[in-house]
């Protein structure tokens, strides 16, 4: 028999960036040999990053995983990671493109950096495409998406890692590309992932959203905020919702976790119980917070909310801990 601990492990929501099918092969990182034969293998493939954006290949299906030769062809990277092998054996490497490789169209007329405006200069048939918007409209398998995050997220810290944090000499890539090491101090520096807890305040019935200013009109989520050193995630859930809506909880469960590549957080999800309701806002983080009752927010799922308030998208783990919470913690 199963040992109960198990039975609420490992939920699988349809939100996007979990489901990497890649084998990280971490212990084969120091192998010097078998990273040579995997980056000579004519079915290596990569995701080439530029300005934080991935390169496509245009088409009727657009397509981030391109042969590993259209990284000398554009230039060659500031460096490559191994992401990992795919079910086939097929290596596939991240590698990260020096700012130079992408240009900015002329006709930009306010000066202002149009991510959009973004192209591979002699490369019509290559376009950088928003990642974000790449999770919104799911154009994507969800494998390929969860792939681009992790080239994201861990380009996105060996970019801002060349010089050591202790000593300030350079740092130079290691295993692979998932370490650096200082040439003076000799100090070894890992990719960061940066926990964040999101969460449900709930009072029997009811359950607790805010809105921030920066959300699309008339959209409330969980309430989130990052872990502190020192903290649990349970003491970082709490005092999360009290800083931002002077709620006080207690018991707290942990529900699922989203790799959030914006830039290389880790969406810790889960349901607080409320010890008190009187909301009072920071006004900081937040514009709004209120109570929703259980048929509030189905009519926020089924688009009839009276006043046209909306849940959170599918692809974030908030969309899909309200609906958890909606459903009392069975499926749909
Ligand atoms: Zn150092």
């Amino acid at each position: 028999m199963e040992d109960a601990f198990f039975k609420t492990a490992d939920r699988t929501f349809g939100f996007s960036f979990h489901g990497n099918p890649l084998d990280r092969v971490s212990e084969r990182r120091e192998d010097a040999d078998f990273l040579a034969a995997l980056r000579a293998r004519p079915d290596a493939r990569a995701l080439l990053i530029a300005r934080e954006m991935p390169i496509f290949a245009k088409g009727e299906h657009p397509e981030p995983l391109l042969p590993v030769t259209t990284i000398a062809a554009l230039g060659g990277a500031r460096l490559e990671v191994l992401l990992g092998l795919e079910p086939s054996g097929a290596p596939v490497f991240a590698a990260l493109l020096p700012d130079s490789a992408v240009e900015q169209r002329a006709d930009n007329s306010d000066g202002f950096l149009d991510r959009r405006e973004l192209f591979v200069p002699g490369r019509d048939d290559l376009e950088l495409v928003d990642l974000r918007s790449i999770a919104v409209q799911g154009l994507l398998p969800s494998e390929t998406i969860a792939i681009l995050g992790q080239a994201k997220a861990v380009t996105h810290w060996h970019a801002r890692h060349g010089f050591c944090p202790n000593c300030g000499a350079p740092t130079r890539v290691a295993a692979a590309g998932w370490r650096r090491e200082c040439e003076v101090c000799k100090t070894h520096h890992f990719p960061r992932t940066d926990p964040v807890v999101i969460m449900l305040a709930v009072d029997g019935e009811r359950c607790l959203l805010g809105r921030q200013a920066r959300f699309p009109k008339r959209m409330y989520s969980a309430l989130a905020g990052f872990v502190e050193p020192g903290e649990t995630i349970e003491e970082a859930v709490r005092r999360e919702i009290h800083e931002e809506a002077r709620i006080d909880c207690g018991a707290v469960a942990y529900v699922a976790s989203q790799p959030w590549p914006f830039p290389a957080s880790l969406m810790i999800g889960c349901l607080a119980q409320a010890k008190s309701r009187e909301i009072v806002i920071d006004g900081l983080e937040l514009e709004d917070a209120r109570w929703f009752e259980r048929e509030e927010v189905r009519a926020m799922f089924e688009k009839r909310h009276p006043e046209g308030l909306a849940a959170p998208n599918p692809m974030a783990i908030a969309h899909h801990l309200l609906r958890f919470w909606l459903n009392r913690g069975l499926p749909d």
